[in-house]
């Protein structure tokens, strides 16, 4: 029955490249569920990255923050950064803005698609406002890179290159409490079995060794979920061989976001790999993948990525049989194998617009 009362308002970010494309499917696949469950949902658009730096003169303006804050939840589509020169990530900025502090990228297998990995059901947890991905970075032959190396090397005793550049990597108590608290409450909540820490904390002692050390603490509170940790590199080997031993894996930044990328190749790869930003109060929802620009504008890329992300942006808006109506119609496409986009079907793949169209019928037909 509908309820009229129950409008939800959600910003709309398209971001560059692929992203319009993407966030327009994701955004139908999300009207269509709300007309079948009887809730209204409310775009409110705003810009980032390039576009927004044009027209508005900031790469993240205050009005998409505010927005942002405003609704508390975003669909957002991947941002262009340019690689080594220029602004800043859009993406790390706006993170850490709204201190989104838990990235969650789930990479479970669906039937239908050709992978090795059937069994594979992982979620990576990634921290998300510290490490490497902090943004304090100083540039080579600066006169402040050069303090901070004498600096280094007086308290060290270690020599560094004069001509390096230096990004600082931290990892603090707080954060890693935190994310490592979320990691188990996540686990908890969707019955997961295990959690496994991921680290490099025989060489980075002191930021990897801190991370540890807290993530085991934490695991002491939740005792009916098992819990391990793995050096990275290992961990990557591992996956690769034996993915479906594994189940939550919480990672700070930098291992996080190399892992999930790995993960999503496992089951299919970043067509099809949802993701969350979450914090305490407001929670962006986005696709793995980036703007892949070559592919702007040709109606050639996977929409599931977003559609999905979408998916979890209505379960955490409390909408879960329309979120899990979306998932089951992704699903059942992706097991058809008629309407696929290239990076599912060699043959007569369709394009973005025409897997659309097929999981929409899906959602239509609940
Ligand atoms: P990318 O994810 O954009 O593309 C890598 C390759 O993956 C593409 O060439 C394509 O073959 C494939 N791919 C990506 N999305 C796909 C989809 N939906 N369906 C099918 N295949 C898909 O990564 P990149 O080329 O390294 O980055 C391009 C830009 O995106 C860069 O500027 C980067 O900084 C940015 N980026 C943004 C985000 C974000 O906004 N969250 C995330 C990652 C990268």
């Amino acid at each position: 029955m509908k309820n009229d009362s129950m409008k939800h308002t959600i910003t709309l970010i398209q971001g560059d490249g692929v992203g319009p494309e993407v966030t327009d499917a994701a955004k139908r696949c999300v009207e269509v569920a709300a007309g079948v469950h009887g809730f209204d949902v409310e775009w409110d658009e705003q810009l980032i990255g390039e576009k927004a730096n044009k027209e508005m003169g900031a790469v993240l303006p205050n009005s998409t923050v505010t927005s942002i804050k405003r609704n508390r939840v975003a669909l957002k589509g991947p941002v262009t950064t340019p690689i080594g020169e220029g602004f800043r990530s859009v993406n790390v900025e706006l993170r850490q803005r709204l201190d989104l502090f838990a990235n969650v990228r789930p990479a479970k297998y669906m039937h239908g698609i050709k992978s090795n990995y059937k069994s594979t059901d992982l979620i990576v947890i990634r921290e998300n406002t510290e490490d490497l991905y902090a943004g304090v970075e100083f540039d080579n032959g600066k006169s402040e890179t050069k303090e901070l190396i004498q600096f280094a090397e007086t308290f060290t005793g270690r020599k560094i290159r004069q001509d390096s550049a230096i990004s600082l990597k931290p990892i603090s108590v707080f954060g890693s409490r935190r994310i490592a608290k979320f990691a188990f409450e996540y686990a908890m909540q969707r019955r997961r079995k295990k959690v496994t820490a991921v680290h490099k904390a025989n060489i980075m002692k002191f930021t990897d060794g801190l991370f540890l050390k807290e993530a085991r603490d934490v695991a002491k509170s939740y005792h009916s979920i098992e819990f391990e940790d793995k050096i990275v590199d290992n961990m990557c080997m591992q996956l690769v061989v034996k993915p479906q031993l594994y189940d939550v894996l919480l990672c700070p930044n930098l291992y996080g976001d190399i892992l999930s990328d790995l993960c999503s190749g496992l089951v299919g790869g970043l067509g099809i790999a949802p993701g969350a930003n979450i914090g305490t109060s407001h929670a962006v929802f986005e696709p793995v993948h980036g703007s892949a620009p070559k592919y702007k504008g040709k109606n050639k890329v996977n929409p599931t990525a977003c559609i999905l992300s979408a998916a979890m942006l209505l379960e955490h808006i409390g909408e879960r049989t329309a979120a899990s109506d979306v998932e089951k119609a992704v699903k059942s496409v992706i097991k058809e194998g008629k309407s696929l986009t290239y990076d599912l079907k060699d043959k007569n793949p369709v394009g973005t617009k025409q897997m659309t169209n097929a999981i929409i019928k899906r959602i239509e037909s609940k």
